[in-house]
């Protein structure tokens, strides 16, 4: 089934596991890493001939995998091919499989604003622009000129900030590959923003539980206060299904122990949002992917 040309790019039964942040799933039925973005394509073309859906994995910060593992081709797009970065005038053209903060960093080295209070987030640029991932208001939308997206017959097309809608933790390229983002950012001192990016950086990390391992944030923030606040204030920090709890102090934050399942992480947020519901009235979205 794998022709030739691809047999030294595509590992059949790749654990998936290991590659997110949870530590839980089964294999992907199909798993590759291009090294070219020619490859990319072929990989996409035979993916379709071969009716195989296809998924791009980030840093699988926000992904619960299920034990059943993933029947396509997973992608990941972290070769230095689909995860450089270039500064161009006022723009900031990413490879969508680069880490975003790494943007931030040559960003602001580069004078440029923009994606700075976005540090911290952790996962990489695709994701992060599929996700419009946001902090303090302000999400990463809104600096997007344009992206870069791969259609299932391997061809590349571009689509402008106009042809994209950006909504709360959420976009209309969801479902898509987004292989490349271009970021239109506003010049400002590179010392002061240092400076800033510093703060920030600190209050994050205050923000973050210490256990950084195996952890998620499942829920979107609800329009007028943040998860943190909502699922205190019902009472269900530090609650427990299985081997997954929710963290004491920051309830935001779903914690995986060793033996954890995905169906213990879905039980407890299920559990979540049943209370909240009935509490507050409030129906918690979720941001975390499950494949
Ligand atoms: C400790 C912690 C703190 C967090 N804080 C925040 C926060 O403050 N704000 C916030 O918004 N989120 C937050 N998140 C969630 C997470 O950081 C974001 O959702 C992030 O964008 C996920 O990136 P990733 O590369 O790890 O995505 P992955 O987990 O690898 O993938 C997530 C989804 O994105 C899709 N995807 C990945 N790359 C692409 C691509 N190139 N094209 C198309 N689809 C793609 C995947 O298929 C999958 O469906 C937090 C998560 C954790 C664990």
């Amino acid at each position: 089934m794998i022709p030739d040309h691809l047999q030294h790019v595509i590992q059949a039964d790749r654990p998936l596991a290991p590659l997110v942040w949870l530590g839980i799933g089964g294999p992907a039925r199909f798993f590759a890493e291009p090294v070219e973005m020619e490859q990319l394509q072929q990989l996409a073309q035979w993916a379709h001939e071969n009716s195989l859906t296809v998924r791009i994995l980030g840093s699988g910060s926000n992904l619960l995998v299920r034990e059943s593992g993933f029947d396509g081709l997973v992608i990941s797009l972290a070769a230095a091919a689909t995860s450089g970065l270039t500064l161009q005038d006022n723009q900031l053209i990413a490879g969508a499989g680069g880490q975003l903060s790494h943007a931030i960093v040559k960003a602001v080295g580069g004078g440029l604003g923009g994606l700075e209070h976005l540090v911290g987030i952790p996962g990489s640029i695709g994701a992060a622009v599929v996700g419009n991932v946001a902090s303090g208001g302000r999400d990463i939308g809104a600096v997007v000129d344009s992206v870069r997206i791969l259609e299932d017959d391997g061809s590349l097309k571009n689509l402008g900030k106009d042809d994209i809608s950006f909504t709360h933790q959420k976009s209309s390229l969801a479902g898509l590959r987004v292989v490349e983002v271009t970021f239109q950012l506003e010049p400002t001192d590179a010392g002061q923003m240092t400076k800033r990016l510093q703060k920030l950086w600190i209050a994050r990390n205050a923000s973050i539980p210490a256990e950084m391992e195996r952890i998620a944030a499942p829920f979107v923030d609800p329009d007028a206060m943040s998860a943190r606040e909502l699922i205190s204030s019902v009472g269900l920090s530090g609650i427990r299904e299985g081997e997954v709890s929710l963290d004491p102090a920051q309830p935001q934050y779903l914690l995986a122990h060793p033996g954890a399942t995905s169906e213990h992480c879905l039980k407890l947020i299920e559990r979540v949002r049943e209370q909240v519901l009935l509490q507050t009235g409030i129906d918690l979205q979720l941001n975390l992917q499950i494949w």
